[in-house]
């Protein structure tokens, strides 16, 4: 029996791994507010503890430094891992350790799902269809992947947790589920982390020029992040025949340079754009297909980009004038 019991009798003890990450921290959040007893580890690599210290007197949360790359012994029903640095810049800065974390960090979370008979989660990436050649991309597409380029630590990476939690499901029996996960932003992102949401308005905060990678044609399909964790919450909730991988994100596709005239004129900067090299193996473009989304966990984002960018420039107002960013 947990503490939470004695409040709610349908509270599980849930592991959130990157829980102080920009997603993990939102996920514990909804788990606390749902009665759940809250396991969140991190390494703090991209995360912060600022993300989740709203969360520390709450009974039913506990944080805990930790590498997934390291086993881990405690009890718990459900595992939710988030724990891998998301954003080019970060996950570039160590490749070596992004794919360990990818990885060595599926092994050792699905070795602990599978002693305690847990229901383990991935967050997988729409970087695992690379620079896809289909359009929008269904689950049922294999990819367009570099094996060995700039970006191969975190998208092979990824693909090989994939490969794991499957092998373990048809080898173990173990009850997996797989979110292909589409760029998703909104308060907490980290503001010096380079995704082109949060360098886009930092920029644009600071009336600094506007950094377009390349002619700025390439697009991206933006979720809020509320939303992108609902559909975590309800993948989760599905019976143990829906395995996934399940695409969550939100159609709506934009061009990078629409992306940056939008910002432009919510916040109102004196900023201008300015172009520069394209990064090598950039996907020219992302749009999940969401059908399955909609039909296993009767999802769909609502939240237009527009609408989901002004409490994201809230925060990272409020970050600037507080002199943290
Ligand atoms: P994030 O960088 O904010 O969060 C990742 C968290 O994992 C951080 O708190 C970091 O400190 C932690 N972490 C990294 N390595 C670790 C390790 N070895 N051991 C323990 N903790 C470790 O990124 P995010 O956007 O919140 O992404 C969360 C997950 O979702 C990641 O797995 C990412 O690949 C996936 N994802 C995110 C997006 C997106 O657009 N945000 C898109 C696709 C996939
Ligand atoms: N990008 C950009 N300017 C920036 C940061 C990124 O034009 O300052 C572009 C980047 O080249 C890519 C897109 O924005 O085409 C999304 O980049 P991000 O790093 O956010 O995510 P990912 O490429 O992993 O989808």
């Amino acid at each position: 029996m947990n503490d939470t019991d004695i409040i709610n009798p349908t509270s599980k003890r849930v592991l959130v791994t990157g829980g102080a990450g920009f997603l993990g921290s939102h996920l514990c959040d909804r788990l606390v507010e749902a009665g759940h007893d809250v396991l969140c580890i991190d390494n703090y690599f991209t995360g912060r503890r600022g993300n989740v210290s709203h969360l520390l007197d709450a009974p039913n949360f506990e944080l805990m430094r930790h590498d997934v790359t390291f086993p881990l012994y405690v009890e718990v029903d459900e595992i939710y891992n988030l724990a891998c640095p998301a954003s080019p810049i970060h996950y570039q800065h160590d490749p070596v350790q992004t794919t360990k974390t990818s990885v060595h960090g599926a092994i050792n979370m699905l070795g602990l799902a599978k002693r305690l008979d847990a229901k383990i989660m991935q967050a997988s990436t729409s970087e695992v269809y690379g620079d896809p050649d289909i359009h929008p991309q269904p689950e049922t597409y294999w990819g367009n992947v570099n094996p060995i380029g700039m970006r191969s630590c975190y998208d092979e990476g990824k693909r090989c947790a994939e490969t794991l939690f499957f092998d373990y499901h048809r080898q173990h029996k173990l009850r997996i589920k797989v979110a292909r996960i589409f760029n998703t932003y909104g308060p907490r992102m980290h503001p010096h982390d380079g995704r082109v949401v949060s360098n886009f308005i930092m920029q644009a905060l600071k009336n600094e020029d506007i950094t377009i990678f390349g002619d700025g044609q390439q697009t991206r399909s933006f979720c809020y992040c509320d939303e992108l964790v609902e559909a975590f919450i309800r993948l989760m909730e599905t019976s143990d025949d829906v395995t996934g991988p399940i695409n969550t994100g939100n159609p709506g596709e934009f061009s990078m340079l629409e992306l940056a005239q939008t910002v432009i004129e919510l916040t109102g900067t004196k900023s201008k754009i300015v172009h520069k090299p394209l990064p090598q193996d950039d996907p020219k473009q992302r749009q999940p297909d969401i059908a399955l989304a909609k039909k296993h966990l009767n999802w769909e984002p609502k939240v237009p980009l527009r609408e989901g960018l002004v409490p994201t420039i809230a925060y990272f107002e409020n970050l600037v004038k507080a002199g943290i960013a």
